[in-house]
């Protein structure tokens, strides 16, 4: 079985190859970021102009780079939200346009979903049940995943995600976009006990909360570089790097743990761009150790968006007969297990 999967909801134009789900025959990915770099993040319009430019070519090349045509693709998956509405259509209208000209069934693919879904093509043996920690540039959820269609949303946050809270605290200091992988790797050199910032709504021990709030922590660490640049005193770049992250990491960690235990599930998962973190998966990797649960997480490639993990979602809501018609329409509010 062969799937055919277009991404276009944010700021990467991209078509994947996927066979039987889990393997990888090609995955295209033609990122924006150098174009939207300038602005300090993704100019919608501009996105939707280059996603119109690319996304045959990139559709051709990844039948290419699979040895395939159309003529061999056996389901058609897109991305049809969340994200940004004129980005979405892009890839809508594509795919509706190849399932329709060549008769292939079309599956409307959940965005969210087919994050969590990028563990699956990078671990061919992993099965649910498991938690799910979705950190990225737009969302930051706990998911428990049942089987492979029933999503449990057990918190989200409240204002701001993780990933945006790393982009708009590097933007502060200065690092290109997205800045989330500058902070990571400042942060190596960094202490991150030099400076106390919140953790907000952390719960008391034993609590249930598994909401998130970051937008306080973006907060603290913009006072904090606003006064020490007032008294011209010189800050330490990698300590604050390092401590937002801490601040970041530790109240993802203890939710995403809680939810481990309260579940009874022996896996966790990460996905989403700050999956890629490396402070957040030592940590989360050496508190699941300790309770017996095993971690996953895709490579760093498989986090940021790509259309290999929307071919693997879009196979197994095949399975499922979770087939969309041709009205498909892009949601950018589309909500996870929607
Ligand atoms: P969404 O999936 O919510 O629509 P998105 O698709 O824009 O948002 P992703 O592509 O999943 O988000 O992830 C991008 C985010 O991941 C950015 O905020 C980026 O800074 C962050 N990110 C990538 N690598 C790292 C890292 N090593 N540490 C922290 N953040 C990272
Ligand atoms: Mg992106
Ligand atoms: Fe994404």
């Amino acid at each position: 079985h062969l799937t055919l999967a277009i991404e276009t909801s944010c700021d990467e134009t991209s078509a994947a190859v996927v066979k039987n789900g889990r393997q990888i025959l090609s995955n295209i990915i033609s990122s924006q970021i150098q174009l939207h770099q300038k602005y300090g993040g993704v100019v919608p319009e501009i996105a939707s102009r280059k996603h119109i430019e690319n996304v045959i070519p990139v559709i051709d090349q990844a039948l290419a780079e699979a040895k395939i045509t159309l003529a061999d693709i056996n389901t058609i998956g897109v991305t049809y939200g969340p994200g940004l509405v004129g980005a979405l259509l892009v890839g809508v209208a594509a795919a509706k346009a190849l399932a329709f000209a060549s008769n292939i069934p079309l599956v409307g693919v959940n965005h969210l979903e087919g994050h969590i879904f990028a563990n699956f093509l990078a671990h061919t043996d992993l099965e649910p049940p498991f938690i799910a920690l979705v950190v990225s540039g737009g969302h930051t959820s706990l998911i428990h995943l049942r089987n492979y269609d029933e999503f449990i949303l057990l918190g989200q946050t409240r204002d701001d995600a993780a990933g945006e809270a790393f982009d708009k605290i590097a933007r502060i200091m200065k690092f290109p976009y997205p800045g989330g992988p500058y902070i990571d790797q400042a942060a190596k050199s960094g202490n991150p006990d030099a400076i106390a910032f919140p953790r907000a709504l952390r719960g008391a021990r034993g609590e249930e909360n598994y909401e998130f709030s970051f937008s306080g922590l973006k907060s603290a660490v913009l006072n904090y570089l606003n006064n020490a640049a007032q008294r011209g005193a010189t800050v330490n770049i990698s300590d604050v790097a390092a401590s937002f992250q801490a601040a970041v990491v530790e109240v993802l960690v203890n939710k995403t743990m809680h939810a481990v235990q309260h579940s009874g599930v022996r896996q966790v998962v990460l996905a989403g761009g700050v999956a890629a973190n490396s402070a957040l998966r030592d940590e989360l990797g050496k508190r699941a150790a300790e309770r017996g649960t095993t971690l996953f997480y895709p490579p760093p490639v498989l986090c940021t968006d790509n259309a290999a993990m929307i071919a693997c979602r879009a196979y197994y809501q095949y399975l499922g007969g979770d087939i969309s018609d041709l009205n498909l329409n892009g949601v950018p509010g589309l909500r996870l297990g929607q």
